[in-house]
């Protein structure tokens, strides 16, 4: 590759050098000729060759350094566009390498904050959300759900005596019985429901355009599901849950939908474990 594609110095040194002579250039080539040498026709030709020259100098000068103000101004405007792909320069020169290399940053920037937001709020056991990303998405959730005039409802569980299944078969199998239910709800829910570990043993899911009675449902079925799956070296229905169930209220708290549900879900273990309880009764208390 040339200094000359390589070098924007290269190339500025190059034309200003040209463009300065153009007026001895034109000198020369007109005493060549043989033409009138008199005071006012030199006069003029190196008035005509100077403007020229300065002319041509500034035009290229200006396509030189045109895609440095192309770079500034997406750079400025990328904050709010995040849009890399205007960041491009023809040719090699200086400023094409700042571009490309500046470009490629902001492609890593933009994977890294992708893959560190997706790590922060997803559980690294189950694969589904963790209790940030329950608190991040329920507003939005509950406020599209008023919009819409749309129930939305909560199903808290928990896994009944995990502590004994660490204590007689090993952390790692309760580990995998936590993966297993992961499993199990993913496989169950709509796309648009939310599902999260948000505790050591304890799960929500929050489910938009569904009333308390069908999440009653949605949770019996889940119930049913974790006490049919088997996972070596468990005894079948070993592995069960207590739900608590509620539906949300217009403009209540995640906090207070939490603690409603997570009262349903106590009397549910009170009462005996592996069962489904909704706090339906609570609402009008
Ligand atoms: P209950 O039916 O009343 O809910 O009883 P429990 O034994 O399930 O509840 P408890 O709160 O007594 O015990 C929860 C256990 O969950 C204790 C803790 O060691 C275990 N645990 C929490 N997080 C993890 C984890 O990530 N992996 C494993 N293997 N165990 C965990
Ligand atoms: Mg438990
Ligand atoms: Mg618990």
């Amino acid at each position: 590759m040339s200094i000359l594609q390589r070098s924007l110095i290269a190339k500025i040194f190059l034309v200003s050098f040209l463009s300065v002579h153009v007026p001895l250039i034109a000198l020369v080539v007109y005493l060549l000729t043989g033409l009138d040498t008199g005071p006012v026709s030199i006069f003029t030709l190196i008035l005509v060759a100077t403007v020229v020259g300065t002319g041509v100098c500034l035009l290229v000068m200006w396509r030189f350094i045109r895609p440095l103000q192309h770079l500034a101004a997406a750079l400025q405007k990328y904050p709010d566009d995040k849009c890399v792909l205007k960041l491009h320069a023809p040719g090699k020169d200086e400023i094409a390498v700042v571009t490309d290399a500046t470009k490629s940053i902001l492609v890593q920037l933009e994977e890294l904050t992708k893959k560190l937001k997706h790590q922060a709020t997803t559980d690294f056991l189950t694969g589904l959300g963790n209790r940030r990303s329950l608190t991040e998405q329920v507003p939005g959730l509950q406020s599209r759900a008023q919009r819409a005039g749309e129930p939305l409802s909560m199903v808290l569980f928990d896994l009944d005596n995990f502590k004994m299944i660490n204590d007689d078969y090993g952390h790692d199998v309760g580990d995998n019985v936590l993966m297993i239910v992961g499993e199990i709800v993913k496989d169950s829910l709509r796309p648009y429901d939310l599902a999260s570990r948000i505790g050591g043993e304890e799960f929500c899911i929050i489910l938009p355009r569904t009333s308390g009675e069908a999440a009653l449902k949605i949770a019996e079925r889940l119930r049913a599901a974790f006490q049919e799956c088997y996972l070596e070296p468990l005894p079948k229905g070993r592995i069960t849950c207590s739900f608590g169930v509620v539906q949300a209220e217009a403009d209540e708290r995640l906090q207070q939908l939490l603690r409603r549900a997570d009262a349903a879900l106590y009397r549910a273990k009170e009462t005996g474990r592996n069962r489904v309880i909704g706090a339906f009764a609570d609402k009008s208390q």
